[in-house]
């Protein structure tokens, strides 16, 4: 078996879902070759190594440097043609997403997205995806010799398995009718960690009372080394900005730990923090509906124990 992942970077690092992607084709036994487009160091891609791929490929082409769907694609199949490779897996990501469905349809591959943990191969290949809006979950059987796995955020543990690999060049063809989107100019959200990528979120809800009191859950952040996030009404009302409401209707986060903040886990909301491996809740109302769903729990005012527990988290630094 010999397995493609299509590896997605930010910042000149590996994004930590590329990460898991790659344990997660490594756990599935056989080969594994990571894939890159675009701009990125050679010393931090063969870090790909270290987490199960023997070979790494990269399509260095600065035309790849903003990814466009048909073009990722593309650039994946004829990697897969060139190394025998039957599956792909990748992240569950903006880009991963639409990619895997178009490889999934042109190669005939079974295909999963959403997928939450490592294949169950005892009879068959069944994989478990998330469904509703992580709601619920659905058993999958992948029957096809071909498959293309989308994984969420946690589906794999990360796990060294190797040394770093170095990079070997790969050209694929580029057709020019492919680059039919072309992106002007990209802003980076002000926040200074991505909330969709965070391993840590700190999010507030109306239970803050304003705007004014974000500062607390700010400081909290920080010293957390947290990306901060809100509920619907929170980002509604203007107290913090849209991109950093969390939920059903907004951003789906995974993070390691996930504290809520004067938030009473209205069901959409819990929609988009249900795959955290976390919860932390604190909410002075001990009835409100968000404890079902926490790991810890804190009844209490937030203006009394957010402070706190920034400071004990200082203290203990
Ligand atoms: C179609 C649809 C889609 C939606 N999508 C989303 C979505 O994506 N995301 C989302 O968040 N919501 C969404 N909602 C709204 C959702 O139903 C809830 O109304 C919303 O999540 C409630 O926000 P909240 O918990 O901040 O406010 P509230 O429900 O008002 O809860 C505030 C909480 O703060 C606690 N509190 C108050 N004071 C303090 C204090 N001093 N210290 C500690 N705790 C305190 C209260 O006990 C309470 O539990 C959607 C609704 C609909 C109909």
């Amino acid at each position: 078996m010999k397995t493609l992942v299509l590896v997605e970077h930010s910042e000149g690092k590996i994004k930590r879902t590329s990460v898991e992607a790659i344990c997660y084709a490594k756990a599935m036994g056989g080969e594994v070759t990571a894939l890159a487009i675009g701009t990125l160091d050679s010393g931090a891609l063969a870090e790909a190594g270290k987490f199960g791929a023997s070979k790494v490929l990269h399509a260095a082409d600065t035309k790849l440097d903003h990814p466009i769907i048909q073009v990722v694609a593309s650039v994946v199949m004829q990697a897969m043609l060139q190394e025998g490779c039957n599956n792909l897996v990748l992240a569950n990501s903006p880009l991963g997403s639409p990619v895997a469905a178009k490889v999934a349809i042109r190669n005939g591959a079974a295909f999963a997205s959403n997928v939450v943990e490592l294949p169950n191969t005892s009879s068959g290949f069944m994989v478990r995806r998330s469904i509703y809006t992580g709601k619920a979950f659905a058993w999958v059987e992948m029957k096809s010799d071909k498959k293309v796995i989308a994984i969420k955020k946690n589906a794999a543990e990360i796990k060294e398995t190797g040394a770093p690999v170095s990079p070997d060049p790969f050209s694929p063809t580029l057709d020019e009718k492919d680059f039919n989107t072309k992106v002007l100019s990209t802003h980076k959200a002000a926040t200074a960690v991505s909330l969709p990528e965070a391993n840590i979120v700190v999010s507030g809800g109306r239970g803050m009372k304003g705007p004014e009191h974000w500062g607390i859950l700010e400081e909290l952040a920080a010293t957390l080394g947290a990306a901060t996030g809100c509920s619907k009404p929170v980002s509604d009302m203007g107290w913090r900005p849209h991109h950093e409401h969390v939920g059903q209707t907004g951003v789906k986060v995974a993070p390691q730990l996930y504290v809520a903040v004067g938030i009473s886990g209205a069901i959409q909301h819990l929609a988009g923090v249900n795959s955290s491996k976390c919860i932390v809740v604190i909410n002075k109302d001990a009835d409100a509906p968000f404890f079902k769903a926490a790991d810890y729990g804190i009844v209490g005012d937030a203006f009394d124990v957010v402070p706190k527990l920034t400071q004990a988290l200082k203290a203990a630094k």
